[in-house]
């Protein structure tokens, strides 16, 4: 594309290096100002001791073809890979026992994971009415209304708090959940809505995250986006942390802190793709409202511990991506990974790897009352127990995210609308990242493709 424009993208994570990428791609010039001297935001991979640990995003939904494009073409097509078939299985603790998720209508009438007046409940949702609440129900109310509330007990709590870290009566269903919440509006039900759903998706060969492959690298999730940055080389520069954005006639300048120097750089467009809480102190003196929005995004705790078992210690059939335990089960995390059964290389042969996740919105005020160690010390003995594991871990780790993941709650629509006013009263500034469209890797990725569009159509407008 012949443009003189200059596009400046604020944060070096996933959102920020996908679209800079494409945008590079299409001969614009863009630079990407990341403020820590490694790159990848939440993708954080480390090697220790023979154990390949991702300590933000472990694994990604191949939604869209814009994910192995973008790996094919900056030369990781040998590094792209996908899940472990066995990695389909999921895990519910019940009663202190795991019980595999059902998969099919036959599994769904065996297992115990459900009791029969549950499974007697779902059969009443075809003929539940829509809520009048629109907007403004929590993920909670919705199951609650909709499937009963041993189903979202014992399903979709542990799935929320499994992709947001999340608890589902604080969620928005439209917000964080829009596909189900469609099915609702759309198709009047959910059992109607999938089925009908299915064939449209089908004409219109979409992926729908439910079959949508899992995939990785064999080195680990941050491996992508260094690698896009090693690809635009002096386009992204690091230990650049931005902190001030200035309206100057039709640019902004932007400053930002490079080893204890400040250095400026002007732009037609700016994307910022940095946090929510971090980039409202950026942009408040701009519109005082857009601060409080950004302030009022939610970001949990999350602590993510892994730890290493040599093979022989760990008796339990490791068959499956791992398990999510209900709150009501009471225990001190979240659920666990069985890393190295979905993809290869996160341990040695005969050492097996596992991630545990703890915190979360269901537990905010965790780490500012009890001890990290004590905390890490629970989890480590409950995880053993319900996994049968009497040999000590050979390895222990752990990477505390104090604001974990954006939560999407009751009412967030009125952030989202918010957000483009913004944008249409200050053209050229614009938000992104996780805290819109999605906070999963897929979402983000899907999101930069919508975002290279808007940029090449306003620049072709103007
Ligand atoms: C513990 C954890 C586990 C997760 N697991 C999964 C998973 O398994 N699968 C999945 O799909 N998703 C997962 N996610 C979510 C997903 O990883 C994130 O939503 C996604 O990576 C966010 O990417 P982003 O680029 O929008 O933001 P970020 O990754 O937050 O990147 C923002 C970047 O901006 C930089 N920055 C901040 N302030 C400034 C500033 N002032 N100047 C310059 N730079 C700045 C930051 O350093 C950072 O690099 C997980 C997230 C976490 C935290």
């Amino acid at each position: 594309m012949n443009s003189k424009k200059k596009i400046v993208i604020i944060g070096g994570g996933i959102s920020g290096l996908t679209t800079a990428y494409q945008l590079f791609k299409a001969g614009l010039d863009v630079t990407v100002l990341e403020k820590n001297k490694e790159i990848g935001g939440s993708m954080e991979t480390i090697s220790e001791n023979g154990f390949l640990f991702d300590r933000g995003a472990n694994s990604g939904l191949e939604t869209v073809p814009l994910i192995r494009k973008i790996a094919d073409e900056v030369g990781l097509k040998d590094e792209f890979i996908h899940a472990n078939a066995k990695a389909n299985k999921r895990y519910i603790l019940r009663n202190n026992k795991l019980h595999a998720l059902p998969m099919s209508p036959l599994e769904f009438i065996k297992t115990k994971l459900f009791s029969t007046k549950a499974k007697f409940r779902l059969l009443a949702e075809p003929f539940i009415g829509r809520s009048k609440d629109g907007y403004y129900q929590s993920i909670g109310q919705f199951v609650r209304r909709r499937l009963g509330s041993e189903f979202l007990d014992y399903a979709i709590n542990p799935f929320v708090s499994g992709v947001y870290a999340g608890d589902p009566d604080e969620l928005s269903v439209r917000s964080s959940f829009p596909k189900l919440y469609e099915l609702e509006e759309k198709y009047g039900g959910l059992i109607v809505g999938t089925i009908r759903s299915i064939r449209e998706r089908k004409k219109r060969k979409e992926i729908a995250k439910q079959s949508a492959k899992m995939f990785s690298f064999k080195s680990g999730m941050q491996i992508y986006p260094q690698t896009i940055a090693k690809v635009m080389d002096e386009r992204v520069i690091t230990f650049a942390d931005v902190t001030k954005i200035e309206k100057q006639d039709s640019m902004y300048r932007i400053s930002y802190d490079n080893a204890g120097h400040t250095k400026h750089i002007d732009a037609d467009i700016v994307i910022s793709t940095i946090p929510a809480y971090a980039c409202a102190n950026l942009i408040r003196h701009f519109d005082s409202e857009v601060g409080l929005h950004l302030d009022s995004i939610f970001y949990p705790p999350v602590m993510v511990l892994y730890l290493g078992y040599k093979k022989e210690d760990v008796k339990r059939n490791l068959d499956g991506f791992g398990f999510l335990i209900p709150e009501k089960e009471e225990k001190s995390f979240l659920g666990a990974i069985w890393s190295s059964t979905i993809f290869p290389n996160r341990s040695k042969e005969n050492e097996v790897a596992f991630t545990l996740f703890v915190g979360g919105s269901r537990n905010k005020e965790m780490f500012s009352k009890v001890d990290k160690e004590i905390i890490i010390n629970n989890a480590i003995d409950e995880f053993e127990k319900i996994m049968g594991i009497n040999e000590k871990h050979i390895y222990k780790s752990y990477r505390y995210w104090s604001k974990a993941i954006p939560q999407y709650t009751i009412g967030y629509v009125e952030h989202e609308r918010y957000f483009d006013k913004f944008e249409k009263k200050f053209p050229g500034l614009i938000l992104s990242g996780n805290y819109r469209g999605g906070i999963s890797v897929g979402d983000c990725i899907k999101n930069s493709e919508l975002m290279y569009e808007k940029i090449v159509s306003t620049i072709g407008n103007a």
